[in-house]
């Protein structure tokens, strides 16, 4: 079940430099909310510009109805998303499949994230949604791009950090820290969820698969209506057809994909 509603914006504050959390009361959507899903968001801005942004759902209560979103400003809509305060956002969601949250006591979880990609699976580390607490491997450019540590911390996570210059955890790709997991002989309970850039998505799905595990994987493609009529943002999918691809639709049958049927160009 998806919903449009005029959300009352809570607060809209800058959580790290260029990264913004708004909170809304939004109660069908965080109800509904499941982890992996994201809400599109319209942003008044002039009036051709009519295209939703999507956004990943941080967090959501039920019992209080509140609805986080983290977003990093990029351009022109976040920007005027970061200026906007006492006020309603227009938004639709919960949208797209979602991560399939482990319950298997057999599993351990692994979150592998970079960016602002930790805010699109914080829902599954929620007592909410699973018994497993996930280890979560997080990557960035610098310790100010590090987001949600603590916050993750205090669902009991064990939280191990990477970044491009070394200014916070080990110096390089936090692919380089899942490389060490996946070496080691109880890698085989390893169950890999991975949300962030392409190009780390894509070493994540070569390392598990090299592993002979899989991982499910949110890729972050853009996309205009959200709720799969216009198909500007489909990927290719591995499927028995005769050229071995099919297209798929990122917003409804994703955002969330198995590494395995994944095809990059
Ligand atoms: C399923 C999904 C979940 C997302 N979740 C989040 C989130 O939790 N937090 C967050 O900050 N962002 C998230 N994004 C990305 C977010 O939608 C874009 O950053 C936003 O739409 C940019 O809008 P804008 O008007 O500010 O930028 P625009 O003016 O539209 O673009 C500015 C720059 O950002 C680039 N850009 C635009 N969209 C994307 C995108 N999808 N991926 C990478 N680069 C892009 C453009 O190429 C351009 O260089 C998500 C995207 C998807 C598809």
């Amino acid at each position: 079940m998806k919903f449009q509603v005029q959300a009352e914006i809570l607060r809209n504050r800058p959580i790290a430099a260029g990264y913004y959390q708004i909170d809304l009361r939004a109660p069908q959507i965080a109800a509904a909310a499941r982890p992996g899903q994201f809400v599109h968001v319209r942003i008044p801005l002039l009036e051709h510009r009519v295209l939703r942004r999507p956004f990943s759902i941080y967090d959501a209560d039920p019992a209080t109805g509140r609805l986080s979103v983290i977003y990093k400003v990029v351009g022109e809509g976040t920007d005027v998303l970061s200026r906007r305060q006492e006020d309603t956002a227009d938004l639709l969601g919960p949208l797209g499949n979602g991560f399939t949250p482990p319950d298997d006591p057999g599993v351990q979880p692994v979150i592998v994230a970079g960016g602002y990609g930790c805010a699109a699976t914080y829902l599954l580390a929620s007592p909410r949604f699973s018994s497993r607490r996930p280890l979560c491997l997080f990557g960035a450019r610098s310790r100010e791009d590090l987001l949600l540590v603590e916050e993750f911390q205090a669902l009991g996570c064990e939280v191990r950090t990477a970044t491009d210059d070394g200014s916070a955890g080990r110096k390089g790709f936090v692919t380089e820290l899942l490389r060490e997991l996946l070496e080691a002989p109880a890698a085989c309970s390893l169950k890999v969820f991975a949300c962030g850039p392409n190009p780390m998505l894509k070493a994540v799905s070569t390392l598990v698969l090299a592993r002979g595990l899989d991982a499910e994987i949110s890729l972050d493609h853009a996309m205009c209506c959200g709720v799969g009529a216009c198909f500007a943002c489909v990927v290719k999918r591995k499927a028995e057809t005769p050229d071995g691809w099919e297209y798929v639709r990122t917003c409804t049958d994703g955002p969330v994909f198995p590494a395995s049927s994944t095809v990059w160009d």
